[in-house]
C-alpha cells in the first residue's frame, strides 16, 4: 500500500509517499520560514501563495524520490483541518485533482491526528495510550483507547505552548518561530526568575500559559525601565522551566491515572530538547514502565509523512472523501466529520 500525502495547513508545504503507514519513501518539506520571518509570523495570504507555488513541485519531487508513478499509488491523503482555511484549500484542491484524475481513493486527515501518528513512523503504537500534542496552535492531552479514537482529556485554556514560545521570543527580539532559539538559549541559562507554574496542582489536565507570558513580559519591561539588562539565557531558561514543569507533571499524572503504557509526544514543541530530557529523566527516576515515543525533529513539525501514517489507519477503516471535501479550519477530534463518508 502506497499513500501520497499532502500537508498545507500552516506554513509548511509538504508531500510524502508512505508505505503501509510506517515507511517513509519520501517526505518533501518546503518551509516558508524565511518569508514569514520578515513579517514576524504567519500571514495567511502569503502562506497560501507559497503553497500554490510549491505544492506541485513538492508532489513531483516526492514521487521522484520515492521512485513511484501514479499507477503505483493506493490512495491520496490530505490534511483538511484544522489550520488556515486558504492554506488548507491548496492542499485539498491538489489532492482532489490527483485523486480524481487517477481514480484513486481520497482520504481526509485531521492535522492533529497526523501529529500523533508521526510516532507510528518510529514504532508501532500500543493502545491504550496517551498523546501529548504540543504545537503552535495546540496543547492537548489525548487519550486513545484504540486506533483512530481520540478523547481530549486536557487542553489549553488560553495560549498554546508553541504560541507562548513565539510570543516571549518576540519580546527578546528573536525571529519567528522562536521555539528553537529559546530552547538553545535556555540550555545556557538558569531558572533564576521562578515564573509561576499555572494550574500545576489543579485536579484536571488543562494548561494555561498566558499568565506565564505576562509575567515574562512584565519582568523584561520593568527591567528596561530601570535601565537594567537581564540575561536572555536566564529568561529563556526560566520560561522554559515553567512550561516544562507544568507539562511534564500533568502529563505523567494523566499517564498514571489512565494506566497507559505508551506516551507519545508530538507537534512542533515536541522538538524541545529540555522537554524531551525532562520526560526521560522523570520516567527513569520514577521507575515507570512507560514507553515514551517522540518522533525525530523533522517529523515533529508539520510534514506530509505524518499525514500518510494517519491516512493508513483511516484507509483501513474505510474513511473516504469525495469531490465535496472541503477545508475545515476549526476541525476538532473526533475527526470523522460530516464531509467524510465512512
Ligand atoms: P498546529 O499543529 O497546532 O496546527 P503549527 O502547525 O503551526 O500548529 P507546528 O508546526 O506543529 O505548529 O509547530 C510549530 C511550533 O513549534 C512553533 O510555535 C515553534 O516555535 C515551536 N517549536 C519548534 N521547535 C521548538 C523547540 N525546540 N522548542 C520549543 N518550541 C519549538
Ligand atoms: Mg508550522
Ligand atoms: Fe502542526
Amino acid at each position: 500500500e502506497l499513500i501520497l500525502a499532502f500537508e498545507s495547513s500552516c506554513d509548511e508545504t509538504s508531500v510524502a509517499v508512505i508505505e503501509n503507514g510506517e515507511k517513509i519513501l519520501a517526505n518533501v518539506i518546503a518551509s516558508q520560514i524565511n518569508s514569514q520571518k520578515r513579517f514576524g509570523g504567519v500571514v495567511p495570504e502569503v502562506a497560501s501563495r507559497h503553497h500554490v507555488e510549491q505544492i506541485t513541485l513538492c508532489a513531483e519531487e516526492a514521487m521522484t524520490q520515492a521512485h513511484v508513478t501514479y499507477a503505483d499509488l493506493t490512495a491520496v491523503a490530505v490534511t483538511y483541518g484544522p489550520g488556515l482555511v486558504g492554506a488548507l484549500l491548496i492542499g485539498v484542491s491538489a489532492a482532489k485533482a490527483i485523486a480524481f484524475a487517477h481514480q484513486l481513493p481520497l482520504i481526509p486527515v485531521n492535522h492533529m491526528a497526523g501529529h500523533v501518528y508521526a510516532a507510528r513512523l518510529v514504532k508501532p503504537l500500543t493502545y491504550p495510550l496517551i498523546a501529548l500534542l504540543v504545537s503552535g496552535g495546540h496543547t492537548e492531552l489525548v487519550y486513545m483507547r484504540t486506533a483512530g479514537q481520540f478523547e481530549i482529556i486536557g487542553d489549553t485554556r488560553d495560549d498554546a505552548a508553541g504560541e507562548a514560545f513565539d510570543k516571549v521570543g518576540r519580546v527578546l527580539g528573536l525571529a519567528y518561530p522562536a521555539g528553537g532559539k529559546i530552547d538553545h538559549l535556555a540550555s545556557q541559562g538558569q531558572d533564576s526568575f521562578h515564573f509561576p507554574r499555572a494550574m500545576i496542582k489543579e485536579a484536571n489536565y488543562d494548561f494555561s500559559f498566558s499568565g506565564l507570558k505576562s509575567a515574562f513580559i512584565n519582568t523584561v519591561h520593568n527591567a528596561q525601565q530601570r535601565g537594567e539588562a537581564l540575561s536572555h539565557a536566564d529568561l529563556a531558561a526560566s520560561f522554559q522551566a515553567s512550561v516544562i514543569d507544568v507539562i511534564v507533571t500533568k502529563t505523567l499524572r494523566a499517564v498514571k491515572q489512565y494506566g497507559v503504557q505508551q506516551l507519545i509526544m508530538a507537534g512542533g514543541v515536541a522538538a524541545n530538547s529540555g522537554l524531551r530530557d525532562r520526560f526521560r529523566q522523570e520516567i527513569a527516576q520514577r521507575d515507570l514502565e512507560l514507553d515514551f515515543v517522540v518522533p525525530p525533529l523533522r517529523l515533529c513539525g508539520d510534514n506530509g509523512a505524518m499525514i500518510g501514517a494517519a491516512a493508513h489507519v483511516l484507509y483501513a477503516q474505510g474513511v473516504r472523501g469525495d469531490a465535496h471535501l472541503n477545508a475545515d479550519p476549526s476541525l476538532s477530534f473526533p475527526y470523522l466529520a460530516a464531509n467524510t463518508t465512512k
